[in-house]
């Protein structure tokens, strides 16, 4: 019989593993604050569940994956939320980028009642989402977690198990505040080549060539170059990936000045209108910058 599971947020990367999951033949029960969001998953074989709490009544194990840290805890901790359906033997599955005292409360709160708990945020955006081929990144209940591997088979290439709640958002933090930084210096790269009157798709070919070469400057680079900032990863997440990822720095004192920095760019496009854009679009606020100087 098809594994049951509940998913919890069809945002961009929450829909693309819903349908991952749909398309490897799991049984999905799907749930998203506008609800609307449910109908194409629908389209291709979910069941809807009204409330966080009636999807966690109907499965065993729910995977959510929701935008920050006051998301995740209002769908487990609001009426009719994910809390007041745990019982002994079930396992709630967060993948959602947030804080280690977030992920903590909702731990606690899961076992309290005998249910098992995961966090498990992802590195990889909203194309190796929808190819199945995210990193993850787990901590919390081990039994779970071998149980959960079904599911990461489907969603991701590899997926790592760090130990206790807290290590898994930690690592999403590391990760996604390295990311940040080489935004900021990639798009800082893009401006003064311009200004100094080289070719931008000349450097791009120059850094994919040499010892910087990366994924993500081959992927964004060219878009960028034509303004072009349709959201795989909202800024406003990046930005709160910065901010939570400085909070951690901050308990041990770890002194962060290039990712303090493009904390404040993010920040900046983010006043600027630019939050819903992808992460990229930071290349605008260090443009305007130039601009206004
Ligand atoms: P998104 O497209 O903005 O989707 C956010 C989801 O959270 C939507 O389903 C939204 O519901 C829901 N939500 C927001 N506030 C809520 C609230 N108060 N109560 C209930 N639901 C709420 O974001 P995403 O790109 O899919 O990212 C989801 C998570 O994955 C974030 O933590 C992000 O940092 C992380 N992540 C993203 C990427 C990426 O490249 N996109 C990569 C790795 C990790 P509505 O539809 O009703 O707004």
């Amino acid at each position: 019989m098809a594994m049951e599971v509940g998913f919890l947020g069809l945002g961009i990367m929450g829909k693309a593993m819903a349908t991952n999951l749909l398309r490897k033949g799991f049984k999905v029960t799907v749930w998203n604050r506008t609800l609307s969001k449910c109908d194409e998953l629908v389209e291709i074989g979910a069941s809807v569940g009204e409330t966080p709490a009636a999807v966690v009544k109907k499965c065993k194990y729910t995977i959510a994956m929701l935008s920050d840290p006051s998301a995740a805890l209002s769908v487990v901790f609001d009426t009719d939320g994910v809390f007041e359906q745990i019982v002994s033997g079930k396992g709630y599955i967060d993948m959602s980028t947030v804080d280690v005292d977030t992920s903590s409360k909702i731990s606690e709160a899961i076992t309290s009642r005998g249910g098992h708990f995961l966090e498990a945020p992802v590195s990889g955006s909203k194309k190796p989402a929808e190819d199945g081929q995210l990193v993850i990144l787990a901590a919390g209940e081990k039994a779970l977690y071998e149980e959960a591997i079904p599911f990461f088979d489907v969603l991701g290439k590899k997926s790592f198990f760090l130990g206790q709640v807290g290590n898994g958002a930690k690592m999403k933090l590391v990760v996604n505040m390295i990311m940040g930084s080489m935004m900021n210096a990639f798009s800082e790269g893009l401006v003064l080549a311009d200004r100094s009157g080289l070719d931008s798709k000349t450097l791009l070919d120059v850094l994919d060539l040499g010892a910087i070469a990366n994924p993500m400057f081959k992927l964004k680079g060219p878009t960028m170059i034509q303004n072009n900032y349709s959201p795989a990863f909202p800024l406003k997440h990046q930005q709160k990936d910065m901010r939570l990822a400085l909070a951690l720095g901050d308990a041990d004192a770890v002194s962060m000045p290039v990712a303090a920095a493009a904390n404040e760019a993010f920040k900046k496009a983010k006043s600027m209108g630019l939050g819903d854009l992808d992460f990229s679009a930071v290349y605008e606020t260090v443009k305007h910058l130039q601009r206004s100087s």
